[in-house]
């Protein structure tokens, strides 16, 4: 099985002034092909040919595991964007980040703060368990809840390819502007 690029559900200009468009194309046509490559390469001959991204996430390590991270990361990453951003989640997902934060804004500004207070390059995740709770990781590197048993619903990358050329060091102003442009229908729909 060969890993294709996912691809966009809007131009590589439509999340401006949020995500610019030259951030777009080298995040997600040499950054994320890169890793896509990499994993292509790395895979034949190893006990995960022809194995779902998640479970090589789940029981891989050292290179296959960063690179099949980095895929599954940006494959959810960019697939919960749009330049409509619907502004707040609804339905049992609403309900459910109401019962685990208090509020949506609460819940904004804790998942502000892992992405803030996390050292180096990595990820904020919300995941849910099995039953539907909800919980807020920090992942360094090519890290994905899927690996503590969790399914990723939103995931903000902190790495600094997907902020320098538009925010340069100002992480905490990127990750702030991000929620304009949450596709909310697309993350309940994962929940
Ligand atoms: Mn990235």
């Amino acid at each position: 099985m060969k890993f294709e690029l996912v691809t966009l559900p809007y131009a590589t200009d439509a999340l401006e002034p949020v995500i610019g468009k030259q951030t777009v194309e080298y995040h997600h046509g040499k950054h994320l092909q890169t890793y896509v490559n990499n994993l292509n390469n790395l895979i034949p001959g190893t006990r995960f040919e022809n194995v779902e991204l998640a479970t090589i996430v789940k029981e891989s390590e050292g290179a296959i595991f960063n690179n099949a991270g980095q895929v599954l990361n940006h494959n959810l990453y960019f697939t919960q964007f749009t330049p409509h951003g619907s502004g707040v989640p609804s339905g049992k997902l609403a309900t459910a980040i109401q019962a685990a934060f208090g509020s949506f804004e609460h819940f904004q500004k804790e998942f502000e703060t892992a992405g803030i207070s996390l050292f180096g390059s990595g990820w904020a995740w919300l995941a849910s368990d099995e039953k539907g709770n909800l919980s807020i990781t920090k992942e360094g590197n090519a890290g994905n809840p899927v690996t503590k048993g969790l399914k990723p619903l939103l995931g903000f990358d902190v790495w600094e390819h997907a902020y320098y050329l538009d925010f340069q060091n100002r992480r905490a102003d990127h990750l702030k502007e991000l929620w304009k442009i949450v596709d909310w229908k697309a993350v309940e729909a994962r929940y």
